[in-house]
């Protein structure tokens, strides 16, 4: 290499284990990874770090990638931690040839116990003074398969009474007969992490390691691979705050064991914090990366960013960007005795209050139309200015009815209300004559569709502690009554609800065809509690 670091130009990575989905902690490792290159005007490339055989899996790995397009990224380089193997054992060879690493058969358990603590340096291990001629026989029998899995290790030769404890002689390869997903049964020997991330940085060319806070005391040892191999330009670590969310978990073990034990649909479960499980929830990744972009700048390690934020700023970019329909959750038949029978006429409804620019659309009206049973009140509430007998109220898009009676079933419950209505009264023909207090949604009876609405908790609560708890109610699912023009809803179209929230017609289980049944999830509600 005959190039300084900073004739380069700037190379960073993205660099996932594939062991489960991303998860939104890792949107924000990726908007700061993939941000820094396009600010820069440098490089970021993909990196799987598939140097543990027994967590991996090429679903992961095509997942990840599909993630971070959608997300509206792209990498220059695409690569495999487990690519450089070989390299890697060549570079444990010349450290041990280098009297800088040494095979130790003590047990696990015992490497743990002579690790010594924060205030007691460790204890050296009766195999630290090997010769590198030994050393290099053992390791290479470890590789040939020779000893079982934990027999022995590969440790750095560093300083057992270092005030970091990782620089205590850490492992740095280990046996594991476990076959790899892309390289099989070649390797006995893996590396552990702090040896193989600097050098995969390194073999990469990257410039600056951009990486989590937890991984700032390994800094030490990152650096200490590099100068032992006397590599002349080393990376350079950066360490940033991690993502916590409230009501959320963010670990992929985790995680995995939800999707595992059936606790949710799968990893793409609308309630999951995976970017799958956002995507099929409704999240666009304009506003995952926006509310990447706030946080990156306005949050310290210590707090928790709260999830209305992030919701918050969903609801901002859909207000601009979503339909409004009708829907009609708790569905009660509403007659309007005065229109005559068998005929229909079009209302015209705008489809955003928020943005014109969506235009109009035009739905069907006549005499028996669906409402919301929370807009009547047989004996109204103070201030209640929806429907009740005696009042007047307006038809949202259609005209002024007023209320005449109702009818109950045998139990009481309200099963039908009457109206009349003031054929003068209709929207857009200029009518100015009186005002009245409430106006009301509706969708036409004869032609509604019936449809699946998911509506969603969060998967977490969380305790006093900061542990969190599963919400064992966190979906409900309903059906309700909704305007025809819903039957053309594409999967994956969002709207927004009138009265209601943001919904996406649900992907996977929508069918395509114009009568098929559609499912909706609910994004987010139209009220925020963020402050
Ligand atoms: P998990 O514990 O969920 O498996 P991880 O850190 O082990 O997470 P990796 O696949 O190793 O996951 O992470 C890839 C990159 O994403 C790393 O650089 C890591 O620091 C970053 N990352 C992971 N979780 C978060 C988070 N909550 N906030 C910010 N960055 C994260
Ligand atoms: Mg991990």
């Amino acid at each position: 290499m005959t190039t300084g670091r900073f004739d380069r130009g700037v190379c960073v990575r993205f660099p996932p284990e594939p062991n489960g989905y991303l998860h939104i902690g890792h949107a924000k490792a990726i908007c700061i990874d993939f941000g820094a290159a396009l600010k820069y005007g440098g490089k970021c490339n993909l990196r799987f770090d598939d140097t543990n055989p027994v967590k991996e899996d090429t679903e992961y790995v095509n997942a990840i990638q599909e993630d971070v397009h959608w997300l509206g990224f792209e990498w220059d380089g695409l690569y495999y931690a487990s690519d450089y193997f070989e390299k890697m054992y060549l570079f444990a060879e010349k450290l041990i040839e280098k009297g800088l690493a040494y095979v130790d058969d003590q047990t696990a358990a015992e490497i743990a116990a002579t690790r010594g603590s924060l205030t007691e340096p460790g204890k050296e291990s009766p195999f630290r003074n090997r010769e590198p001629e030994e050393n290099l026989a053992l390791f290479r029998e470890m590789q040939a398969g020779r000893y079982a899995d934990g027999e022995k290790v590969l440790r750095a030769k560093i300083n057992m009474a270092s005030p970091n404890i990782n620089l205590r002689d850490p492992v740095i390869y280990r046996i594991s007969h476990t076959p790899h997903h892309n390289t099989g049964e070649y390797w006995k020997v893996y590396p552990m992490y702090d040896f193989a991330h600097p050098l995969e940085d390194a073999i990469e060319n990257v410039t600056h390691s951009l990486c989590t806070l937890e991984f700032e005391d390994h800094r030490p040892l990152y650096n200490w691979v590099l100068e032992a191999l006397e590599w002349p330009f080393p990376p350079r670590q950066i360490e940033f705050a991690r993502l916590e969310l409230t009501h959320t978990v963010m670990s992929k073990r985790y995680l995995k064991e939800l999707v595992d034990g059936n606790v949710v649909e799968g990893w793409d479960d609308p309630r999951m914090p995976t970017i799958a499980g956002i995507r099929r929830r409704g999240y666009t990744p304009e506003a995952v990366r926006t509310f990447c972009d706030e946080i990156g700048v306005a949050k310290k390690d210590d707090s928790k960013v709260d999830i209305a934020m992030l919701e918050h700023i969903v609801r901002e970019d859909l207000k601009a960007k979503a339909e409004s329909r009708n829907v009609i959750f708790n569905p009660v038949k509403l007659v309007i005795t005065n229109y005559p029978e068998g005929r229909t006429e079009e209302a015209a409804m705008e489809n955003s209050r928020e943005n014109p620019e969506l235009g109009e659309r035009f739905v069907p009206f006549s005499r028996e139309l669906w409402i919301d049973a929370d807009d009547f009140m047989e004996e109204p509430a103070p201030k209640y200015f929806r429907l009740f007998p005696g009042n007047e109220v307006r038809l949202k898009g259609a005209y002024f009815v007023t209320c005449t009676g109702f009818k109950k079933d045998a139990d009481g419950e309200i099963i039908e209300i009457y109206c009349t209505y003031d054929p003068g009264t209709k929207s857009g023909s200029g009518f100015e004559g009186r005002k009245v207090k409430g106006t009301i949604h509706w969708v036409e009876a004869t032609t509604a569709l019936s449809i699946t609405v998911r509506e969603y908790d969060y998967l977490f609560e969380d305790d006093e502690d900061g542990g969190q708890r599963l919400n064992e109610n966190s979906a409900r699912t309903m059906t309700c009554r909704a305007e025809p023009s819903l039957a053309n809803a594409r999967p994956g179209a969002r709207f927004q609800f009138f009265r209601h929230g943001y919904y996406i017609a649900d992907a996977k289980l929508s069918s395509d065809l114009p009568d098929g049944e559609k499912v909706f999830n609910q994004i987010v509600g139209l009220k925020s509690s963020w402050k």
